[in-house]
């Protein structure tokens, strides 16, 4: 088995796959990042390496740092170049997508990679049940940014062995995280805590009881960081709805998880957020 992480490859470059590649570099290990359309993994590359070039201005980091972590990023266009010792599946929120992906790093990788999801909601378990060494996958979930958020939730699945929790603590502590044990359920812990923060400052604005500019301003009056649709822009409207989606439709419809129709029209207009220029907010 993988006693330490020498080589990392992350699979998605949008928001989250682009931050935990850029960590990782800059943490010492080698990366491959992959997604299937090229032109994401090149703008993901561009915006790392902005990134990084305002961390050497600001003086946190230095030019010589820069230059060897862009180095360590390899963006990679054929999934078979993605054998390594740790696995990190950073795609859409879909169930079959995941699915699919881990299987397929686990006929490509030998018997000692460790394979981990940085999924919001699916339950460890469930992605793991099409594999046949469910024994070497897990959860690690990351926080957006991931560059900057202490964070990352360890799951382990029912079948995840004790060797499998105890490298992916030690890697998460190289790369400068606070790794914490969840339980694997929907949403894990983070994410079900905040759930309520979005559905219900959706529900507000819905009802006409406010306007999201005010909701974001009160709440950050109130000691927030940011507010809600500040922050679904961040993490991307796409996203945060299939999460709320997802946990919904995991804990049996449950009506305090139900999904929003005003999020909805978000994402069928595609005002992602942040990434697409325009969310609940307009970027320039
Ligand atoms: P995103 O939409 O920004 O990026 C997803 C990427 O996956 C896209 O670049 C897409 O091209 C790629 N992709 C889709 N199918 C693929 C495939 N078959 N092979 C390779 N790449 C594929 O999404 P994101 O916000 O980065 O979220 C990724 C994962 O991380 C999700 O599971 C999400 O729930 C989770 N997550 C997101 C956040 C957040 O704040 N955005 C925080 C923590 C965890």
């Amino acid at each position: 088995m993988v006693e330490s992480i020498k080589n990392v490859a992350v699979i998605g470059a949008g928001t989250m796959g682009q931050g935990i590649a850029q960590l990782c570099a800059l943490a010492g290990y080698p990366v491959m990042l992959y997604d299937t359309q090229p032109d994401i993994t090149k703008t993901a590359l561009a915006a790392v390496r902005k990134n990084l070039e305002t961390a050497v201005e600001k003086g946190k980091l230095s030019a010589t740092q820069k230059d060897e972590a862009l180095a360590r990023i390899t963006a990679v266009g054929d999934f078979r170049q993605l054998q390594v010792d740790v696995a990190i599946e950073a795609v859409v929120e879909k169930l079959e997508v995941k699915q699919m992906i881990v299987s397929e790093l686990e006929k490509l990788n030998a018997i000692d990679c460790i394979i981990v999801s940085n999924t919001s909601s699916f339950p460890i378990t469930q992605i793991a049940s099409v594999l046949k060494h469910k024994s070497r996958f897990a959860g690690l979930h990351f926080f957006n940014p991931a560059p900057v958020m202490k964070l990352v939730e360890v799951i382990r699945g029912a079948a995840t062995n004790d060797h499998t929790a105890r490298v992916l603590t030690a890697f998460a502590e190289s790369i400068g995280k606070i790794p914490v044990m969840a339980l694997d359920s929907p949403g894990f812990i983070v994410n079900r805590v905040a759930r309520l923060f979005y559905v219900e400052a959706l529900k507000i604005v819905e009802d006409g009881v406010s306007d999201f500019k005010t909701v974001d301003q009160l709440l950050k009056v109130s000691g927030f960081k940011m507010g809600p649709f500040q922050l679904m822009d961040l993490i991307g409207v796409d996203t945060n709805f299939a999460v709320t989606t997802s946990m919904y439709n995991a804990f049996h419809q449950e009506p305090k998880f139900r999904p929003s129709r005003l999020q909805q029209q978000k994402v069928d207009a595609g005002h992602h957020g942040k990434k697409s220029g325009k969310g609940f907010y307009e970027y320039s």
